[in-house]
């Protein structure tokens, strides 16, 4: 199979639902044909004997440095003509489909990626998005294999991921159980018919791979599902950090801190050749490991100001309710001021670790 790489580019969520927005106009009307895919009642380690515990997860301080200049973290310039009579043109880079192991790619199209697993009969991919992207997405399949697409595992619920299942009218729609909650009260339509729930985990086969879905708690939204390929060693979020940036602050609002937080971590410790996220084209860990090591980072400087503050008020939690008038405004981590979106969103980001250390949200 061929490997495309084509220049980065890099997008926020901002701009996903923007685009979104624009090119989502057609509902879905899915066909699912059921497969089994038994779920665990438990979840077990996502590799038994050889995922090393995440408190064994090298520190985030020796993450190596990447070794090619950070990519460009602001939103590409679209293309856009003068137009005074309707909204600038976007012309879209072309898709790439990135080979990361034998049958397993990374589709990165429209500013977002999805996962594609390739077998025999059957193909698993994830977080369509909307319908044009979908048939992008369907296009590139269909240059790897005839076989159609049997199965679609959203990420997380929100609207800019769950499109566009209408155009695999052979694949069921799996995503965590608190998707279907979220689903009920979606506005933007398009929203995706749900054939398979999980609380915990499932394990997905695909061919002879294994895909395993794991819920670690609230991350970016309530549904946040990971994705993992243990043999194939590779690791897929959704909406959970961006190469060098920080989630721009338009964005935080649905963004469980202290979850994120411990969800990186965990994934830190797993054992990884490639980690995809949801608005960049790479899938070098050192994105990973950098915002582990911000989100360790802000976790401690916040819970030492709150802890600082709870003990100068004797012990009451009330103590730190002056922290979220003013700690935005002071805290600096001078270690990320070269971040994207740093100037403007830190102070958000402030807050809401603020919030999820002290209410958990
Ligand atoms: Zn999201």
């Amino acid at each position: 199979m061929t490997t495309i790489i084509k220049p980065a580019l890099i997008a926020r969520c901002a701009a996903m639902l923007c685009l979104s927005l624009l090119l989502s106009a057609c509902g879905s009307d899915p066909a699912p044909t059921p497969t089994t895919a038994p779920a665990p009642t438990t979840a077990p380690p996502p590799t038994a004997t050889t995922a090393p515990a995440p408190t064994t997860a090298p520190p985030p301080t020796t993450a190596p440095p990447p070794t090619t200049p950070p990519e460009p973290t602001a939103m590409p310039e679209p293309t856009q003509e003068a137009a005074s009579d309707g909204p600038p043109a976007f012309q879209m880079p072309p898709p790439t489909m990135t080979m990361l192991a034998d049958g397993v790619y990374h589709y990165f199209g429209f500013f977002t990626s999805s996962l594609v697993v390739v077998a025999n009969d059957q193909v698993l991919t994830t977080d369509p998005s909307n319908p044009m992207r979908a048939q992008s997405l369907k296009d590139e399949i269909a240059k790897l294999t005839d076989a159609p697409v049997t199965t679609i595992a959203l990420t997380h619920e929100h609207y800019d991921h769950v499109g566009g299942t209408g155009v695999f009218p052979d694949a069921k729609v799996v995503c965590q159980w608190n998707c279907t909650a979220a689903f009920a009260l979606t506005a933007l339509g398009d929203v995706p018919e749900v054939d398979e729930t999980f609380d915990d985990f499932m394990e997905i086969a695909v061919g002879d791979k294994r895909v395993q879905l794991h819920y670690l708690g609230p991350g970016d939204g309530d549904a946040t599902t990971i994705i993992y390929m243990p043999e194939e060693q590779i690791v897929v979020t959704s909406d959970m950090y961006e190469p060098r940036a920080l989630t721009h602050k338009n964005w935080v609002d649905d963004k469980n801190f202290v979850g994120t937080r411990r969800i990186l971590n965990t994934i830190n410790g797993w054992n990884l050749k490639h980690a995809i996220n949801a608005h960049s084209p790479g899938t070098d860990l050192v994105d990973l490991r950098e915002n582990v090591e911000y989100y360790n980072d802000l976790y401690d400087a916040v819970r030492a100001a709150v802890d600082e503050a709870i003990a100068q008020a004797g012990g009451a939690s009330f103590g730190a309710y002056g922290l979220f008038d003013t700690l935005p405004g002071t805290l600096q981590l001078d270690k990320y001021k070269d971040w994207d979106n740093y100037d403007t969103s830190f102070p958000r980001h402030i807050q809401r670790m603020l919030l999820g250390i002290y209410h958990g949200d």
